[in-house]
């Protein structure tokens, strides 16, 4: 049996289409290794949002060519967001790369009728679906909308099939996936909406959850929000990437809402689910961001107490509008500095919220044991991790809280 490896870099839409490729291959009776050196087909994910994420797919590929030397029969493919449509280039610099193909699409020596039903033997409990692929927004900075392109929802028919399935398999939880969550349906006939999909997928038996991401400020309904208040099956947990707290920065940005439409919707969406757990991303040191502007992202990350913040530093990203129009011109220490303060903040922020939990009692969904503790998320998406000899794998199980850290959370199990 040929032996297969897959190196995967990026967010979760990345991980999900590796995932796929994990089954798909499996189906087809490969054999996984740890080691390329034992591949006879390697197959690396991309991804480019930061040019450190491009930097380490190059190192990689550099490393994997003495082994194709040395095995010319190897197959070495190359997908995910660093694959354009034209590549060209790429060809040029890494020669000795058999097939590039592009993100989410079926790779090109496979069976396109095997690509599109493969779905892992034994899903992990908590699983990835993609909803809606590419990105209509062109936000300044974003390369995602050039490498992945124009929104495409899958049929809702289509998922609630898949997440039928992959419940009757053992999966236990889904994240729906996309760039922008919140356009899904759009462009289908019957024009479906997310709060929809979520309302069908909540009737599926045999699932305990479901979460979405990546939310969209300006797209999000006041409709979907109510819908996930509802549905106890829906994880009262909202991805809301604010990137910046300032309007002029927002705007430069492009990223079509205001900071005052931005916290309007935060109140909304507490009035609507109380306890619900808030995650942001912020980019610091945009082009011509200053101290002042900066102290508005402070500000924002102060007042609304997000229980997760996804801090990033600007790095132009070829073909952007940023990049193109813009001078870089917030020197890397100002950045680094920024950077360092907000993780700071933030980190003061959640050790405050997690610290009230501390005596709650929790349900969490079992994923897995790392070091030789079972661990698995709250609704809010906080890790819990705690003790014991059963087999807890896919469980859903109730945790007195112990200990907490603004990274994670100690319990222990309430029978
Ligand atoms: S919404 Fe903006 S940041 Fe998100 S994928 Fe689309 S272009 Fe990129």
């Amino acid at each position: 049996m040929p032996n297969y490896h897959i190196w995967t870099i990026g967010c979760q839409m990345n991980k999900a289409e590796s995932e796929r490729l994990f089954s798909l291959f499996e189906e087809s009776g490969y054999q996984f290794v740890p080691d390329v050196a034992d591949a006879d087909l390697i197959v690396i994910n991309t991804c480019v949002v930061r040019q450190n994420a491009e930097d380490r797919a190059a190192r990689k590929l550099q490393n994997f060519k003495p082994f194709k030397k040395a095995r010319p029969d190897m197959i070495i493919a190359v997908t995910g967001c660093w694959v354009e449509s034209n590549t060209d280039q790429l060809k040029k610099r890494f020669p000795f790369v058999d097939y590039f193909f592009k993100a989410g699409e079926c790779p090109p020596w496979v069976d396109r009728t095997k690509w599109s039903q493969a779905l892992p033997k034994e899903p992990q409990p908590a699983t990835y679906v993609p909803i809606i692929q590419g990105c209509n927004n062109f936000c300044a900075y974003c390369v995602v909308p050039y490498r992945r392109g124009r929104e495409k929802s899958r049929p809702l028919s289509e998922i609630v099939c898949e997440v039928k399935e992959l419940a009757r398999r053992g999966t236990r939880e889904v994240t729906l996936l996309g760039q922008n969550v919140d356009s899904y349906g759009h462009d289908l006939p019957e024009k479906p909406e997310l709060a929809d999909l979520l309302t069908e997928l909540n009737d599926i038996d045999g699932l305990y959850r479901i979460r979405f991401l990546t939310n969209h400020p300006k797209d999000m309904s006041l409709r979907l929000i109510k819908t996930v208040a509802q549905l106890e099956k829906v994880c009262k947990s909202i991805t809301l990437p604010a990137q910046a707290g300032s309007n002029e920065i927002l705007q430069a940005m492009r990223r079509g809402y205001s900071i005052e439409e931005y916290r309007r919707l935060v109140t909304e969406i507490r009035s609507e689910i109380p306890d619900v757990g808030l995650v942001s991303d912020i980019i610091v040191g945009f082009p011509s961001e200053t101290e002042a502007q900066f102290q508005e992202t402070v500000n924002l990350l102060t007042e609304v107490k997000f229980d997760t913040v996804h801090l990033a530093a600007y790095s132009p990203r070829p073909g952007t509008v940023a990049a193109r129009e813009m001078a870089d011109d917030v020197s890397a220490d100002d950045k680094k500095r920024r950077l360092t303060f907000l993780e700071r903040l933030q980190e003061n922020i959640v050790t405050e919220i997690n610290a009230k939990l501390t005596g709650k009692t929790i349900e969490i969904l079992v994923e897995g044991k790392q070091k030789g503790k079972w661990y698995g998320r709250t609704g809010t998406d906080k890790l819990v991790f705690f003790n014991d000899d059963a087999n807890c794998m896919g469980k859903l199980v109730n945790l007195r809280i112990d200990l907490t850290s603004p990274w994670s959370l100690q319990g222990t199990i309430n029978y």
